[in-house]
């Protein structure tokens, strides 16, 4: 379970980030939807932890992770990334990157977690290949799998499908969110498309210069918009 409270970030004299609250339950996917520069990816930085804010406080679990004071190191928060420029290591192999993040187990135990997880995106037989020799979809999946084998209870994820064709972003989308439901994850989903909020997240916040104007059930969130802007928001992005 992921809780933010009151988060709030100030670049020159400017909120980008301002008193963003949210609360993610496991197996939850929460999309932050909104325009861009309203400052979605600022949120998530704070959330990983490679970011500080000014004010506001960070659980997960009920477990304090940052405040403005105390601050858990971003590789100990045990929460998954997924961003858009998702580089695999180009000198590992398949297999070497998604046992990236596998600390724990015997060398066979992980390399038994590596096998199910490709098998799980389809590209077992990738598994001693190298990035340079997989397509884009086919190096997004693999980065899937490597965001995954930790077992994370929270996954952030900004934007990881825009660089897709549409065919392959359905499956793949498709297929992460079987797979984050299963393992029970919080999931936040970063992305600036309606179409992508309305087909992923379980309940959409809707962003704005850095606040969420509306919060809510998809269908909600899209039929009954807050205000004029969040209508021209939705009409425009189609
Ligand atoms: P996009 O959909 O384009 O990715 P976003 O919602 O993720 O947008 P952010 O990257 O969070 O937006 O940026 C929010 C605002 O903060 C923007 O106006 C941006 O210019 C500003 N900003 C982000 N990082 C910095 C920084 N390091 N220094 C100054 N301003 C920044
Ligand atoms: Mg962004």
């Amino acid at each position: 379970r992921l809780e933010i409270k009151n988060l709030r970030r100030v670049y020159a004299g400017r909120a980008v980030v301002d008193d963003v609250s949210l609360q993610i339950m496991p197996g939850q996917v929460t999309c932050l939807l909104g325009p861009s520069g309203c400052g979605k990816s600022t949120t998530l930085r704070m959330i990983a932890g490679v970011e500080m804010q000014d004010s506001g406080t960070i659980h997960v679990d009920g477990k304090l992770i940052c405040d403005t004071v105390f601050r858990v190191p971003p590789e100990r928060r045990e929460i998954g990334l997924m961003f858009q420029d998702f580089a695999l290591f180009p000198h590992l192999s398949v297999a070497e990157n998604v046992a990236f993040g596998l600390k724990s187990g015997s060398k066979a135990e992980r390399r038994a977690r590596v096998e199910a997880l490709l098998d799980r995106v389809e590209l077992r037989r990738f598994i001693d290949g190298y990035p340079h020799q997989l397509s884009g979809g086919e190096q997004q999946r693999v980065a899937l799998a490597r965001a995954l084998a930790p077992q994370p209870r929270i996954m952030l994820m900004d934007e990881p499908f825009s660089g897709l064709d549409n065919r392959l972003r359905d499956g793949i989308r498709d297929e992460t969110l079987s797979i984050l439901k299963e393992e029970d994850t919080a999931v936040l989903l970063v992305t600036h498309e309606p179409d992508e909020a309305m087909r992923m997240a379980d309940e959409i916040a809707l962003m704005r210069d850095g606040k969420i104007v509306q919060q809510g059930a998809p269908y909600n969130v899209y039929t009954r918009p807050i205000d004029r802007a969040a209508v021209a928001f939705f009409s425009d992005a189609n």
